[in-house]
Formats: C-alpha cells, sequence, structure tokens
C-alpha cells in the first residue's frame, strides 16, 4: 500500500472542507447576507448570520453531516479511496469500525455518482455491450444468470483510447446471449452522451465486437480485476457504485492530488444519506435515469 499523507489535525481539516464548502467565503442561505459570528464550544464550529440569526454549521449538507467519525479520518478515507481500497482496509488503516469504514466509502461513492449524473460523453464515443460476472461461472451458448450486462462508453482520441469513460449497468430481463438490447443502446445514448453527437458515435451492442473496440474492452476488463482483487467480485445490487468509482478515478487520469481535491469538493457539497437509503440502491437504477433525462 503506498503511503499516503493527509493532516491528522483537525482544525486544519476542518479548513479544508470550509474552503471546499465556501470557496467564496459563507453566504447566509435565508437572508444573502456574508457576515457571521462564529461559535467554536462545538467540535467543529458553528456559523450565525449576525444579520438573521440563522446557523449553519460546517458539516450541514456535506456527507460528513451528523458523523461522529473525525473529520481528519474521513479526509484519510478520500485519500485512501483514490488508491481503490476497500471498507476492510480501511477500517484497519484508519482504526474505524469495519461498518463505519464500509458507509464511509460508500458515502463517498455516492457523492461521486451523484456528480456523474451530472455530465455527458462528448466528441468522439465508442460503446460497446459487455458482461461482467462476479464469479465464474461454466461458458455456454446461453446467456448466463451470474452475467450483468454492461454498456461501456468512452470518449476516444485520435488512436481510438478511452479518455473519459461511463460504464453502466443496463436491464437484465432483454438480453440475450449474444447482445444487449437496442433500447438499452438508445437509452445509454440518452442518458450519458450529448445530443449533439449522438448520431456520429461508433456503438456496438455485441459480446463479439471488431478491433476498433479493443481498448475499450481493455479498460472493462481492468474494472473488473480490480473488484475482483480488491472485493472478490461485487455483486448486481452494488455494481453500478463500484463501476462509478473506477471510472471517476479514471477519468482523473489516476492523478491523486486532483482526485483527492475533487472528491474533498463533491463529499462538501452533497447531502448525506441515511444507512437505509444507501443499502436500499434504488436512486441509480435505470427509471429514475429516465426520469431524470427527461
Ligand atoms: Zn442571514
Amino acid at each position: 500500500m503506498m503511503q499516503l499523507h493527509f493532516p491528522d489535525d483537525e482544525a486544519e481539516c476542518a479548513q479544508r472542507l470550509f474552503d471546499a464548502k465556501w470557496p467564496n467565503g459563507i453566504v447566509c442561505p435565508r437572508c444573502g447576507q456574508r457576515y457571521f459570528y462564529s461559535i467554536c464550544s462545538r467540535r467543529y464550529p458553528l456559523y450565525q448570520c449576525r444579520t438573521c440569526g440563522h446557523q449553519t454549521s460546517l458539516t450541514a449538507g456535506t456527507v460528513m453531516e451528523g458523523s461522529r467519525t473525525p473529520l481528519s479520518k474521513w479526509f484519510q478515507a478520500i485519500r485512501y479511496l483514490s488508491a481503490g481500497i476497500s471498507a476492510t482496509q480501511l477500517h484497519r488503516l484508519i482504526g474505524v469500525t469495519y461498518k463505519t469504514a464500509w458507509l464511509i466509502n460508500h458515502k463517498l461513492r455516492r457523492a461521486i455518482q451523484e456528480a456523474d449524473r451530472k455530465w455527458q460523453l462528448s466528441g468522439q464515443v465508442h460503446i460497446k455491450g459487455i458482461f461482467y460476472a462476479e464469479r465464474r461461472f461454466h461458458p455456454s451458448i446461453y446467456f448466463h444468470p451470474r452475467e450483468q450486462p454492461l454498456l461501456a462508453g468512452a470518449t476516444v482520441n485520435r488512436q481510438g483510447l478511452p479518455v473519459q469513460v461511463k460504464i453502466k449497468k443496463v436491464l437484465k430481463t432483454e438480453t440475450h446471449y449474444r447482445s444487449i438490447h437496442r433500447r438499452d443502446g438508445e437509452q445509454f445514448l440518452k442518458n450519458h452522451v450529448e445530443s449533439a453527437v449522438r448520431s456520429q458515435a461508433h456503438c456496438t451492442l455485441h459480446r463479439f465486437g471488431n478491433a476498433e473496440y479493443v481498448p475499450l474492452v481493455a479498460l472493462c476488463k481492468h474494472a473488473f480485476r480490480w473488484m475482483s482483487d480488491t472485493f472478490c467480485g461485487i455483486g448486481s445490487k452494488h455494481l453500478q457504485a463500484y463501476l462509478d468509482e473506477f471510472s471517476y478515478r479514471y477519468n482523473l487520469s489516476a492523478d491523486v492530488d486532483s482526485f483527492v481535491e475533487h472528491v474533498t469538493i463533491l463529499a462538501a457539497n452533497t447531502r448525506k444519506r441515511p444507512y437505509s437509503w444507501i443499502i436500499r440502491c434504488h436512486l441509480f437504477e435505470e427509471e429514475d435515469l429516465i426520469s431524470n433525462a427527461a
């Protein structure tokens, strides 16, 4: 495991969160004024508007809201997420319970997923049908129930190499051994590719594709290897969160510092979600994306 340094000083972490949450200073959400008293009697400062008395805490409206885990551990977790580690590893590294480590990782993944919904692939886009299996099985000529059909889309450069990528689950019910359903391909285009370039996208929904798609397939296999080596495979329920985490890291070109900076800003500006919401996992299902795109 690489050595990742982050301040363990709570005050410095609080300042980092403040900067990520209010890069231009605090603005009162109620009256729009910029003048605040800071009340330091609590673990992290509380800010009170000088005009209307509205109070806002540092962690309100962030993924850390209500968490008893010190900010320094959250920041260490963000740092370690840049290396793609599991909750088991995180729990040992930062000294929190396994459940806390699992929740921290998932809350950060959710922030990444919410950010992912706000942009679409542009430029020359390649899309390829691909099948993920959590565990090995005996291949046959039939679609295997353990296989999760996916669509991988990428903005490619002149050499045809993926620069920005999105890998998404598709509906299983209408998938056949050789191909993903056309409707899922159309939905992927609508949800994840900018309208101006949709008609020029190169797309194959088939399990087998020509040489053009080799780099994209290789990238997906890299993601599958990471999920298998680090987590012993990922079940269908949480698969999308892990695929989005992988893609987010890839899209930031594996630059640790920019990853940490981006995730810190996401964490500071994404509402926390309760445990029940995280394990429910419905938000990013296809129906929701459809209503979102409409
Ligand atoms: Zn105010």
